[in-house]
C-alpha cells in the first residue's frame, strides 16, 4: 500500500494548458487542454487518480451522448477555491453538481436535482485529467490513514452502500448479489457488514475469489442456490439478470436493481405482481458512507480489485485492458 498523498501540493498557480482522456465521439489522450476555471463556491482539484468505470466504458459507445473529459472517480488534493481550509487537502468528491436553488435541492435530493451536472457523464467535464473542478460543497475530505489506492473505490462502494440506505435491512436477513463485476462484488460486502447470509453469484471464478471476504458465499451455481432470498441485488449489467432476480426473491421481497444497462430487455411483469415484489432502483450513494465503511472496515480488501494501473497516457491502452471480461477496475495514474 503506498502512502496517501496530500497537503504536499499547495497553492502554485497551475499551468493554463492539461492532458485528459476525451470522449468526442472517439477515445483520445490529449495534452493541451485548457485547466478549467473555477466559479464562485467551486473547487480546482489537482487529480493523484482515477478509475475507469463501467459508466465511461458505456459512453465511449454513445451513452449519455457525453462529449469531453471522462471520469467521475478520482482522488486529488484542492489548489485553489475560495475557502482556504480546503487548499492542499486530499479529496474526493461527489459527482453530482445541484443547481442548488429547485425543489429537489430544497429538500436536500440534490441527486436527483432536474438541472444537475454530473462529472464526466452530464455537461460536466470529468476528472481523467491533471485537473477537475466541482462545487465545495461536492468535496469530502479523505482520512489520512485511507490510501489513494483505497478512496479511489468510495464512488462505486458508496454506490453500493445506498443499498443499506433504501433497504435499511434486518440483520436475519437473507441477501443474494448478482453479478461477479465491481459493482456486485462491493454489494456484497457492503451487505455482508450488515447480513450473516450473503452469497455472490457469478461467472467467473477468479473474481468469485477475489471476492471471498469475512463469511460471504460465493457461487457460479445458479441452479444450486435455494431461492426465496428476502433481498436480491442484481448487478450483473447484463438484460437477463432481472428474470434471475424475479426467480431467486420471496414473496414481498425487495429487487435492488444496481445495472444500468444501456439497452431494453425482456421483462415479465406477471410473477412480480403475483409475488408482489418490490423492485427499487438504486444508484449512487453519498461519499460520507463510502468513506465511513473504509474506515470502519480497513481489511474490507477494495485494492484486490485493481485489475492494472497506467500512466494517464496510455489511457487508450488502459481503456481497452477495461473491457476485457477478466478486468474488474482499472486506473490512471496521473503524471
Ligand atoms: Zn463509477
Ligand atoms: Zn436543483
Amino acid at each position: 500500500m503506498t502512502r496517501p498523498q496530500g497537503n504536499s501540493l499547495s497553492m502554485h498557480k497551475p499551468q493554463s494548458k492539461m492532458q485528459g482522456v476525451v470522449f468526442d465521439g472517439k477515445l483520445r489522450f490529449v495534452t493541451d487542454y485548457p485547466v478549467p476555471e473555477i466559479s464562485p463556491g467551486w473547487a480546482l482539484v489537482r487529480v493523484h487518480i482515477t478509475g475507469i468505470c463501467q459508466t465511461d466504458l458505456e459512453i465511449t459507445k454513445g451513452y449519455m451522448g457525453f462529449s469531453g473529459i471522462l471520469g467521475h472517480e478520482f482522488v486529488g488534493t484542492v489548489e485553489q477555491c475560495a475557502d482556504s481550509w480546503w487548499i492542499g487537502k486530499r479529496v474526493v468528491g461527489e459527482i453530482n453538481a445541484a443547481c442548488g436553488q429547485c425543489e429537489m435541492c430544497d429538500i436536500g435530493m440534490g441527486r436527483h436535482c432536474p438541472y444537475r451536472s454530473t462529472l464526466g457523464i452530464l455537461t460536466l467535464n470529468g476528472c481523467m485529467a491533471d485537473y477537475c473542478i466541482l462545487p465545495i460543497a461536492n468535496l469530502r475530505e479523505v482520512p489520512s490513514e485511507i490510501s489513494n489506492e483505497r478512496a479511489v473505490f468510495v464512488e462505486p462502494l458508496s454506490a453500493a452502500c445506498e443499498i443499506l440506505e433504501q433497504l435499511k435491512p434486518e440483520s436475519w436477513e437473507r441477501a443474494i448479489v448478482l453479478g461477479d463485476g465491481r459493482l456486485g462484488i462491493l454489494c456484497s460486502w457492503v451487505l455482508s457488514t450488515a447480513l450473516s447470509d450473503v452469497t455472490l453469484i457469478g461467472h467467473h471464478p477468479e473474481k468469485l475469489k477475489l471476492a471471498k471476504w469475512q463469511h460471504l458465499k460465493t457461487t457460479s451455481k445458479i441452479d444450486k442456490i435455494e431461492s426465496g432470498a428476502d433481498i436480491v441485488v442484481e448487478a450483473t449489467g447484463s438484460p437477463d439478470g432481472i428474470n434471475q432476480a424475479i426467480e431467486l426473491c420471496r414473496p414481498r421481497g425487495t429487487i435492488m436493481l444496481k445495472s444500468t444497462v444501456a439497452t431494453n430487455c425482456d421483462l415479465n411483469l406477471a410473477p412480480i405482481v403475483i409475488n408482489e415484489l418490490s423492485l427499487v432502483g438504486s444508484r449512487c450513494g453519498q461519499f460520507k458512507d463510502g468513506l465511513k465503511m473504509l474506515e470502519t472496515y480497513p481489511d474490507m480488501p477494495v485494492e484486490r480489485l485493481i485489475t492494472a494501473r497506467y500512466p494517464v497516457e496510455d489511457a487508450i491502452t488502459a481503456f481497452d485492458r477495461a473491457t476485457e471480461s477478466d478486468s474488474i477496475k482499472v486506473l490512471l495514474e496521473m503524471t
